[in-house]
C-alpha cells in the first residue's frame, strides 16, 4: 500500500503566490477592463542584455557542429563558469577552490535541497519574515510540527523588526541550521560585517551550520556592505552560500545559480570535508548539471562587457526601487528597503494587516503587492513592493497610489 509523505499536509494553506493570483484574477473579473499594475512577485521585466544573449547564442550554435558539441557535463557545471566565479569572489578579498562552486538550475531549488544533507533531528532557525522556501523545505523532510498562528511548532523563528533593523538577534536556544539571507527578500534589510560576524562566531561555537542566500548580492552598493558571508572570517567552517544568475542577469527563465560548500565546512559529527562530499553525491545522484547552453550564458555575464550590461540594469531596478520609495514617502507612509534590494519594505499605514492592505491596494488602486504576512507571523503589518518592472508600469503604479490611495 503506498502512502503519502504526509508532511505536506502541514504545508500552509495556498502558497503566497497562487493566493495573489487567486485574488488578483477575481478583482479582474468583477472589473473587466480595469489595468492592474504588479508590483508583486519578483520577476525580472527587462531584456536580456546584448552580452549575455551573445554567450546563450553561441552555446546553442555549438551544439550544431560535430567538433563543438557537448552532452551531459559534469553535474557540479563546466570549470571554466567555476572558475569565472571564483575570480569574482576573489575581487572581493574571498578565496574558493572552483571545486568548492556548485552550479545548478536555481537557487530555489538549492535552497530548498541543502537541509536534504543534515540530520532530521536539527533543529531550524528562519528569519521571520523569510522566502518561504526555507520554511516549506524543512516542513516537508518533517523537522517541524504542525502550523498555528504563530509559525510552526519546532522551528525557531527570529523575528526581524523594526526594531532590529530587520535583522535578528542571536537564537535564544541551541540551534543547528540557521537561513540568512542578505539582502533580505522581502524586507530589503543588508546585514553588515558586524551582524554576520556574531551569527558566524555563534555558528562556531555550536558547531552550526549557516545557510547564506545571497541572490541579491549585486544589488548591494554600499562598498562596506558585504556580498558574500565569506567576506567574514571564520565563515568558510560554517557556512553554506547560495547565490544566482536570476534577478542579475535576468535568468529567472533561463535557469541558472550556484552554491558554494567549502571544504573546510564541519559538523558537530564531521571533520572537514565530509559536507562537501555529501554535497557532491547529492548533486551526484539527483541532479546532471545545469544546461549546458545556459552556462554560456553565465560564462558571458561574468565577462567584462556582460558585467558593465548587467550593471546598469541592476542599476535600472534599483531606480525603479527609488522611484517607488519617494511616492510611497510622499504619501507618509514609512519604508525600509530599496537602497541595496530590489524589494520596498512598508509598514501598512493605520495598522492594516497585510492583507487588508492587499485588497485595499488593488481595490483602489489596481496595483498588486505581497502580503508581509505571507513572508511569516513578524511580517504581519507590513507589505512589499517589488522594483522589478518597466519604467512606465513602475511610474503608472506610484502615480495610482498617490492619486488614489485613501489613507
Ligand atoms: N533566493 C531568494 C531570496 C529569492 O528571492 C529568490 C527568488 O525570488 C530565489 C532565491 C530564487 O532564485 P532562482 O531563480 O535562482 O531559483
Amino acid at each position: 500500500m503506498a502512502r503519502i509523505n504526509t508532511n505536506y499536509n502541514k504545508l500552509a494553506a495556498g502558497y503566497l503566490f497562487p493566493e495573489i493570483a487567486r485574488r488578483t484574477n477575481a478583482f479582474m473579473e468583477q472589473n473587466p477592463g480595469a489595468q492592474v499594475l504588479r508590483l508583486g512577485i519578483g520577476d525580472t521585466t527587462e531584456p536580456i542584455v546584448p552580452a549575455v544573449l551573445k554567450g546563450l547564442s553561441d552555446g546553442v550554435l555549438a551544439l550544431g557542429k560535430e567538433e563543438s558539441y557537448s552532452g551531459y557535463g559534469p553535474s557540479e557545471g563546466v570549470l571554466p563558469l567555476r572558475q569565472a566565479l571564483a575570480d569574482l569572489y576573489a575581487e572581493r578579498g574571498v578565496s574558493l577552490d572552483p571545486s568548492e562552486i556548485f552550479v545548478s538550475d536555481g537557487a530555489k531549488s538549492d535552497s530548498a535541497n541543502i537541509q536534504g544533507i543534515f540530520s532530521q533531528d536539527c533543529v531550524v532557525a528562519v528569519q521571520d519574515p523569510a522566502y518561504p522556501v526555507y520554511v516549506d523545505s524543512n516542513v516537508i523532510f518533517g523537522r517541524t510540527g504542525d502550523a498555528g498562528e504563530s509559525g510552526y511548532d519546532g522551528l525557531v523563528y527570529m523575528p526581524c523588526t523594526e526594531q532590529n533593523g530587520f535583522f535578528p538577534e542571536l537564537p535564544d536556544r541551541k540551534v543547528d541550521l540557521i537561513y540568512i539571507c542578505s539582502p533580505n527578500n522581502p524586507t530589503g534589510a543588508v546585514a553588515t560585517k558586524e551582524q554576520l560576524k556574531k551569527f558566524v562566531d555563534y555558528a562556531n561555537e555550536h558547531k552550526a551550520v549557516i545557510f547564506f542566500d545571497s541572490a541579491y548580492a549585486a544589488f548591494i552598493t554600499d562598498p562596506d556592505l558585504p556580498r558574500s558571508v565569506y567576506e567574514i572570517e571564520g565563515a568558510d567552517t560554517c557556512a553554506i552560500e547560495m547565490n544566482s544568475f536570476s534577478k542579475t542577469a535576468g535568468f529567472t527563465g533561463v535557469r541558472l545559480a550556484w552554491t558554494i560548500v567549502p571544504k573546510s565546512l564541519r559538523t558537530e559529527d564531521s571533520e572537514a570535508g565530509k559536507v562537501h562530499a555529501l554535497w557532491t553525491r547529492r548533486q551526484n545522484t539527483f541532479f546532471n548539471g545545469a544546461s549546458n547552453v545556459v552556462q554560456m550564458g553565465g560564462l558571458a555575464a561574468l565577462s567584462e562587457q556582460g558585467r558593465e550590461q548587467t550593471d546598469a540594469q541592476v542599476a535600472f531596478y534599483l531606480e525603479n526601487a527609488s522611484i517607488i520609495n519617494e511616492g510611497l514617502i510622499s504619501l507618509g507612509i514609512t519604508t525600509y528597503g530599496g537602497g541595496n534590494a530590489p524589494y520596498v519594505w512598508l509598514k501598512t499605514p493605520d495598522g492594516v494587516s497585510s492583507w487588508d492592505f492587499f485588497d485595499k491596494l488593488l481595490g483602489e488602486c489596481h496595483v498588486v503587492g505581497t502580503p508581509g504576512s505571507g513572508f511569516g507571523p513578524a511580517g504581519e503589518g507590513f507589505f512589499r513592493l517589488s522594483a522589478f518592472g518597466h519604467r512606465e508600469n513602475v511610474e503608472k503604479a506610484v502615480q495610482s497610489l498617490k492619486d488614489n490611495l485613501k489613507i
